[in-house]
């Protein structure tokens, strides 16, 4: 089974390396869980050539979608500087040095793909393709984690969380569902990662399809297969991503999946992904439908 979604390095960490040395570790720890291969998707914005290209973009962001609260000068302060904390902290790592080893590794027989996890820059979409664009990466998930300067899916973050208490569940479905579309759309991705993050802390509407329907209906157009990742198990939604309605609409639509851990760190790579691999298989997700990547093969779809 493949990985298409792991992490050196976890969340609260700042950024190192890698080391040849690193990517055996990983790579050994993922085979122990029966994973044959491992896609590396660290976050965009680990990286200083990230910092160079993109600023301080939080600067000139809206905090949260006007749509969403008619605005509060405090708490539109507090998440600018959340966000600028939270991505400074994150930094540490060379995106050369990380496509460089990652090389590296995959010359000398690791079983591994170089890819990035990429985040939504509202309006920064080309500086990001441009920069993603000028390494040989293999696959690219996109991800939604922020709506505005808001990290909606920030459960450690007391700010992030106080903030659904203010916003209507529908509104933020519907921010989210358009930044979704903004990336699958924008040409800069394989993969939507974990498609229906926005559900993570179980705020849901009665009836999420409408919402659905539009993502599934942008990932087609934009060429990308759809996560279908274990971490929603171990979070409070407890349910994997994308729910079981939106797994079927891709089916429908004739997308590919792509099977994911989200695992951070050596300890979590590769973990849920049998359960994962049961509950596709009940779901009808043949095994031919599974998206079937070997490496330097990023048409294999
Ligand atoms: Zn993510
Ligand atoms: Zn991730």
């Amino acid at each position: 089974m493949i990985d298409h979604h792991s992490h050196l390095w976890p969340h609260g960490t700042r950024a190192s390396g890698p080391t040849m040395a690193d990517l055996e570790r990983f790579c050994a720890a993922a085979a122990s869980r029966g994973i044959s291969r491992v896609v590396l998707t660290e976050h965009l914005f680990r990286f200083s050539e990230a910092q160079s290209a993109l600023g301080a973009f939080w600067e000139d962001s809206t905090p949260l979608p006007r749509e969403l609260y008619s605005g509060d000068a405090g708490l539109d302060k507090a998440l600018a500087d959340d966000m600028a904390s939270y991505w400074l902290s994150h930094q540490g790592a060379s995106l050369d040095r990380y496509v460089e080893v990652g090389l590296q590794a995959k010359a000398a027989g690791l079983p591994l793909l170089l890819g990035l996890e990429v985040d939504h820059y509202s309006g920064l979409v080309d500086k990001v393709a441009a920069l993603v664009s000028s390494y040989p990466i293999d696959l690219v998930v996109a991800s939604v984690h922020w709506l505005g300067l808001w990290r909606f899916d920030d459960l450690d973050s007391e700010l992030s969380m106080s903030v659904w208490d203010r916003v209507d569940v529908e509104g933020v479905w519907e921010a989210y569902t358009n930044a979704f579309c903004e990336m699958a759309r924008s040409g800069i991705a394989d993969v939507a990662a974990h498609p229906d993050l926005v559900k993570v802390t179980g705020r849901v509407p009665p009836d999420p399809s409408p919402y659905w329907e539009r993502m599934v209906a942008a990932a087609a157009e934009g060429g990308l297969a759809l996560e279908a990742s274990s971490a929603g198990w171990r979070k409070p939604i407890g349910e994997q991503y994308p729910a079981l309605g939106m797994i079927r609409l891709g089916l429908q639509s004739g997308l590919c999946f792509a099977t994911a851990s989200d695992g951070h760190g050596d300890a979590a790579v590769g973990e849920g992904m049998g359960r994962l691999k049961r509950f596709l298989q009940a779901a009808g997700v043949e095994r031919s439908a599974l998206f079937a990547i070997d490496a330097g093969d990023k048409d294999g779809k």
